[in-house]
């Protein structure tokens, strides 16, 4: 079940809270004044370790600075 980090509207306090999928758009109750709290989108997932997009030239050990190629026998 994921967690959820929920603030009050009255009093502020955040809290977090276990609930089920089917349930993330429900309001919960404050644990101090007992009033409606809403959800904060969550933070975490937003910062998850997914940055492998990028697909950076790999130095393939045969490489040199002065040729970009991969096979440097044409600058030596
Ligand atoms: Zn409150």
């Amino acid at each position: 079940m994921p967690i959820y980090e929920f603030c009050c509207n009255e009093c502020g306090l955040k809290f977090e809270q276990l609930r089920p999928m089917s349930r993330v758009d429900e309001d919960a109750s404050c644990p101090r004044c007992n009033n409606g709290a809403k959800r904060i989108p969550s933070v975490f997932s937003a910062f998850s370790k997914s940055s492998g997009g990028e697909s950076a030239p790999v130095g393939g050990g045969s490489g040199c600075a002065t040729c970009s190629s991969s096979s440097c026998h044409s600058c030596h």
